[in-house]
């Protein structure tokens, strides 16, 4: 799923269109289909935590949010669409020299620009903002102390860009057991720092490693891989449901009782 580096890297390549004049746009979604941006400039294009913004001339902004299985493409104009299906589309944005298409997009929206504080108000800080705060991500992670600390990374409000692969590895590379109490945690700075650092040196590509390694079937310790030795210990890798989510962890270096 997309994590917060996949959705700034997307934010980078509609870059592309930046400058550029809407020569059309193609909507999808039926609370959207009558909407035409032709003629509008795109301005800027930034990610919020998991959230899209492309900001328009008209101090208008594009919200999307790619969830489990969203994406933006951005073509040149008269390249084949080599994304996914096309009924998968949800709005296309063209300009004179390229096109952007959106694929099952959610939370598809048009807001005023002013109007992104209120839709975005509830995310934590961003770890991959450049005004990323990480006291502030401790002291919203810390405020709900018997919280499962797998549970809270994941929760946007606490601090934003962490989704299931990197809770899973950032558990593992603390040592901590994802169903540990969050004020059993007593490395919280340490989880908000390492986090910063693991989305921060993914930045710009495309392949999330962990390990350092871009090789496939390298680039994590735990995630993805039920029943396969640790990389550290050998002990098989364990799976489980956790809440609505699935949680990766080896039962040796990262075990119950630590912390208590
Ligand atoms: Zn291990």
């Amino acid at each position: 799923m997309p994590e917060g580096d996949t959705v700034w890297n997307t934010a980078r390549s509609l870059d592309r269109l930046v400058g550029q004049t809407l020569t059309g746009s193609d909507f999808r979604v039926p609370q959207l289909a009558t909407v035409d941006l032709t003629g509008r400039t795109v301005e800027s294009s930034a990610s919020r935590g998991k959230h899209l913004l492309l900001r328009l001339s008209g101090a208008v902004t594009l919200h999307s949010h790619l969830r489990m299985d969203g994406s933006w493409r951005v073509f040149a104009a008269g390249e084949r669409w080599s994304g996914k299906p096309a009924h998968l589309i949800r709005v296309v944005l063209k300009t004179d020299r390229a096109a952007a298409v959106g694929y099952h997009l959610h939370e598809l929206k048009l807001v005023p620009t002013t109007g992104e504080p209120a839709l975005l108000g509830h995310l934590g800080p961003d770890l991959l903002g450049d005004d990323w705060d990480p006291g502030e991500a401790v002291r919203r992670l810390a405020a709900d102390p018997d919280r499962e600390i797998a549970d809270a990374l994941l929760d946007q409000r606490n601090l934003a860009g962490i989704g299931n692969l990197y809770k899973a590895e950032l558990l593992f590379l603390q040592g901590i057991w994802p169903w540990t109490p969050v004020g059993r945690v007593a490395t919280l700075p340490k989880l908000a720092d390492l986090a910063h650092r693991l989305l921060t040196a993914n930045k710009g590509r495309w392949t999330q490693s962990t390990t350092g390694s871009l090789r496939r079937g390298e680039t994590t310790y735990v995630y993805g891989r039920r029943s396969m030795p640790c990389r550290r210990c050998g002990t098989l890798i364990r799976k489980q449901e956790q809440g609505e989510r699935i949680t990766y962890w080896c039962p040796t270096c990262q075990p119950e009782d630590l912390g208590r």
